[in-house]
């Protein structure tokens, strides 16, 4: 018999787990609360246009969530630039908008962005020539040691003579999206890990990746068809209101009512949900309650669609300006289905082609750390962010805006400030067969996709290890 294992949440964490699992030859279930898998990176769909509630990209360096859209045979829907290339805009003088391009060269790291930063034109020369300080002096700097997650990004980076302008200017464009906290005030160990894999490793680590379909395509329904076919039972629309220890194992109860019982357990929910959900003397009590201080921070999509197109480029970051990063959605949301040729894989599947407007196009601002615009309604954004728009794009400012939304994740990841490492706990609890997973767990990596994934496989390692037997594992395989 293979021993039964119940993954709760159907997220990215919870996805790899079970797949991971399912593969070694246990009896996999997965229960999700919402009717789709994919957690927090899912679409939906707006009168047949497909929206992602928020952008999600991803870096080369991510090796654990590249390994995932391998198995889930959706490499080539997930595509990486060649060369890191981002175009950075800023409002200018006389309604012209100002225009870097930070573009690697083929360099090894950390050469390969040096020719790019040195003439980096938002930055004094004496701020460009600043910048290699904090960058070389974060070879030193040791993520895994507790007192440097104790430290903020910003102080140490004003500290190793990174002005206010070059914080905002530079550090910010990546740092506040990776880690969704304001610059300053995220947790150096994090940013530590951002900055050395994606500066300071390999020259293709910073390359950047956007799905060319819909997430809730790419991660939940590729992720039901995978399991299925591994022999998973899917459960959807079931919520998991208690795990209990039970006979040798768990007992599962499910929210609507019954119950289901389990060898073992993955726990691959946010840290709110798995708090209730841990069976008493699983772990200490104050690390349990220590959780609810990983706190949560919000992350805010402004949607518009024009009549026409105006931005060339997949998309930009900005600076001096509300709008941090837009992205083109146009072909990924169906919108373009009949002009453009796109492959329309997403767009068929959901009748997104009936939304196609021919000459449209459909940006989305990724708002980060967006606290302040988080319960600010969407006709106050539409007054500040469609000017913003028309400021960095001129094509904008002749443009009609012929649709304009907003969507919210209040709690889009924990908040990775200062302290947060020593709360995020490992995947083994004290009560053998029990085992967390989820992006917020001690990955080592900012809550983003990657260290969803990672967590998911840390936890299959544990139970592995633990409860699945020699003889099962490879069974499937
Ligand atoms: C708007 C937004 C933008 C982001 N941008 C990026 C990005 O660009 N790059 C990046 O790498 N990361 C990004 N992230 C972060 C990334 O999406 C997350 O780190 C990752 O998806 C978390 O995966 P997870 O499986 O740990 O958790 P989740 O995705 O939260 O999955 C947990 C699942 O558990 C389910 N659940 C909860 N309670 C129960 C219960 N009682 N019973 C059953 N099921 C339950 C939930 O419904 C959910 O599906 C972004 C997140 C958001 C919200």
């Amino acid at each position: 018999m293979s021993p039964t294992i119940a993954v709760i949440g159907g997220g990215l964490a919870g996805i790899t787990a079970a797949i991971a699992l399912a593969e070694s030859g246990a009896d996999v279930t997965l229960l999700e609360a919402r009717p789709r898998l994919g957690g927090a990176t899912c679409s939906f769909n707006r009168d047949g246009l497909i929206v992602d509630t928020g952008q999600h990209v991803f870096l080369g360096c991510c090796s654990a969530y590249r390994g995932l859209l391998a198995k889930l045979g959706m490499t080539e829907h997930a595509p990486l630039q060649r060369r890191f290339d981002v175009t950075v805009l800023a409002p200018g003088a006389g309604g012209q908008p100002r225009r870097a391009r930070l573009r690697r060269t083929a360099l090894p790291g950390p050469l390969h962005m040096l020719p790019a930063l040195g003439r980096y034109p938002f930055l004094s020369r004496a701020e460009r020539v600043s910048v290699s300080r904090p960058a070389l002096a974060m070879r030193r700097v040791d993520p895994a040691d507790p007192a440097v997650d104790q430290q903020r990004f910003g102080d140490w980076l004003a500290a190793r003579g990174q002005s206010e302008r070059a914080r905002r200017a530079l550090w910010d464009l990546f740092s506040v999206s990776a880690l969704n906290i304001a610059g300053d005030d995220a947790s150096l160990a994090l940013a530590a890990t951002v900055v050395k894999t994606g500066l300071l490793g390999q020259n293709n680590a910073a390359d950047i990746g956007v799905a060319a379909l819909p997430l809730g395509e790419l991660h939940g329904d590729a992720g039901a068809t995978l399991l299925a076919k591994l022999g998973a039972q899917v459960c959807l629309a079931t919520k998991v209101s208690a795990v209990e220890p039970g006979d040798g194992g768990f007992v599962i109860r499910l929210a609507q009512g019954g119950e289901m019982t389990a060898d073992a357990v993955v726990l691959a929910v946010p840290h709110e949900k798995a708090a209730p959900l841990m069976p008493p003397g699983a772990l200490p009590e104050e690390t349990v309650a220590g959780w609810a201080g990983l706190g949560a921070s919000p992350i805010v999509n402004v949607h518009v669609i024009y009549d026409r197109p105006v931005m060339d480029p997949p998309f930009v970051a900005a600076i001096d300006s509300p709008v941090q990063w837009v992205f083109d959605r146009t072909r990924i949301s169906g919108l373009s289905a009949s002009n453009h040729g796109a492959s329309n894989h997403g767009a068929s599947n959901h009748g997104a082609s009936n939304h196609g407007r021919p000459g449209h196009q459909y940006l989305a601002i990724s708002l980060s750390a967006a606290d302040d615009y988080a319960d600010v309604p969407a006709a106050r954004l539409r007054e500040q962010f469609v000017p913003a728009l028309a400021e960095l794009f001129p094509a904008a400012r002749q443009a009609q805006v012929t649709e304009f939304f907003v969507t919210r994740e209040r709690r889009a990841t924990f908040r990775q400030a200062p302290g947060s490492g020593a709360l995020r706990p490992k995947p083994a609890t004290r009560r053998p067969g029990l085992v967390l997973a989820g992006a917020w767990t001690d990955t080592g990596w900012p809550d983003t996709m990657e260290g969803a994934v990672r967590s998911g496989l840390a936890a299959a390692v544990e139970l592995r290890r633990t409860v699945l037997t020699a003889s099962t594992i490879g069974e499937r395989q």
